[in-house]
């Protein structure tokens, strides 16, 4: 069971590779509206309460290094001010968070579940988290 980086940043479900996680069409009230369950094989995308709390740390963790690295090479390298670089960040942080927010919950949910095509038409509840990592 590999991870599938497509499947991750394309918002996939992690076990069958084809549901839909958000719902579509975006919306800007709600960008984080999951579906409950995978439109194709059923894996519950919200297996406890409170399961996306975890990806909080993740995206953290992308946003920082992503925001931090390209701050410091302005400055340091390019001889930016420190207010430009700020504002040059706050822009690119604006530019990226819908899709850093969406990401990390994908990241989590797949880090979670992998893929197993063996348990896609499985209704053992149970089941579900057969050969995960957790
Ligand atoms: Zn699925």
């Amino acid at each position: 069971m590999k991870l599938s980086w497509k499947g991750i940043w394309n918002y996939k479900c992690p076990r069958c590779g084809e549901g839909d996680l958000f719902k579509k069409p975006f919306k800007w009230t709600d960008p984080i509206d999951m579906h409950k369950a995978c439109q194709n094989c059923k894996l519950d995308f919200e297996p406890e309460p409170g399961f996306y709390f975890g990806a909080l740390i993740i995206s953290y963790g992308i946003s920082s290094w992503m925001l931090l690295l390209p701050a410091l090479l302005l400055v340091l390298y390019y001889d930016w001010s420190v207010m430009a670089a700020m504002g040059f960040t706050l822009a690119f942080a604006a530019l990226t968070y819908f899709k850093i927010m969406r990401l990390s919950r994908s990241l989590y949910l797949h880090f979670s579940m992998r893929y197993d095509k063996s348990l896609e038409n499985s209704e053992n509840s149970g089941s579900k988290y057969d050969k995960t990592i957790f």
